[in-house]
């Protein structure tokens, strides 16, 4: 439950405010604002100017208060991001939820942190300093601190292959691949589990369905068996693969 409510005019007082405990950042407020038994104070970013979108060279810059439908609607986004973007949220729920918190509150059924992680994206996190770290270390290490920016590369190619109950379902098995021009090919596996799986990051694409299945075989849960789901990843892993030849 939130019980004190703060709107900082400028980073330094909100970095002040997120060092009280039991304090949290509040980007879109669409989970923070669940009612929960424990109280929490919240410092809602959106006085602090970081809902910017940036193309910039090979690199699009999102600022962490950027909106789900903001980035979807984006001339900038990749096509292929569009498509995880729609089924991470319902669109009343993509107008006010931030690509940072959606981040941090994802799990490996999203299909916004599977992609980003595909892209080997970099999130800026600041908290006595400031500092960036990819997508995949974020994910792992959950570090405490404000994101201010997620960078994702524009230069290379990008596709993003999933299956789900219905079309607007989560998926239960997604992926995502990046392929760089110098062949670097990264597979990153969602639907399942705490986090989205990196399944491959080779300097050639040789071996991404193999790499599909066996990075799957104990993703079994109530939804589906670790079987299915590993012959599904590799079907989608050889689609993505085969719509950069389309
Ligand atoms: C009714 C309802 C139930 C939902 N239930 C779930 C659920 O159980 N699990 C789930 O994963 N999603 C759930 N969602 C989806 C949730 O809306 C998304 O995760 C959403 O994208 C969160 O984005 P937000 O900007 O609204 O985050 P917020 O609700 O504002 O914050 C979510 C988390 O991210 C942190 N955060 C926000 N911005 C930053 C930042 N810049 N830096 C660091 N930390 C930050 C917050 O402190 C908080 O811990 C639910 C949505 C609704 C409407």
């Amino acid at each position: 439950m939130i019980t004190t409510y703060h709107r900082p005019q400028t980073m330094n007082e909100a970095l002040a405010l997120l060092n009280k405990p039991n304090t949290l950042p509040l980007g879109g407020g669409t989970l923070l604002s669940k009612p929960t038994a424990d109280p929490v104070a919240v410092v809602d970013l959106q006085a602090l100017g970081l809902d910017s979108l940036r193309a910039n060279g090979n690199e699009l810059q999102i600022g962490a208060t950027c909106t789900l439908q903001s980035l979807l609607e984006s001339e900038h986004c990749p096509a292929a991001l569009k498509i995880a973007l729609k089924l991470e949220a319902p669109i009343n729920i993509r107008n006010s939820a931030t690509v940072a918190g959606t981040l941090v509150a994802s799990d490996g059924r999203s299909p916004f942190a599977t992609s980003v992680l595909a892209m080997d994206a970099k999130v800026t996190v600041v908290s006595d300093q400031s500092s960036v770290i990819s997508a995949g270390e974020y994910q792992l290490s959950k570090p405490k601190g404000l994101i201010t920016q997620i960078v994702i590369p524009l230069n290379t190619k990008f596709a993003f292959e999933y299956v789900s109950k219905t079309p607007s379902d989560k998926p239960l098995v997604c992926a995502a691949v990046s392929q760089w021009n110098s062949g670097r090919t990264r597979l990153v596996l969602g639907g399942y589990g705490k986090t989205p799986l990196l399944a491959m990051d080779g300097t050639e694409a040789d071996g991404i369905e193999s790499a599909a299945k066996n990075a799957y075989h104990e993703a079994q849960d109530e939804w589906a068996s670790a079987e299915y789901r590993m012959d599904v990843a590799a079907t989608l892993a050889k689609r993505c693969l085969e719509s950069f030849n389309v």
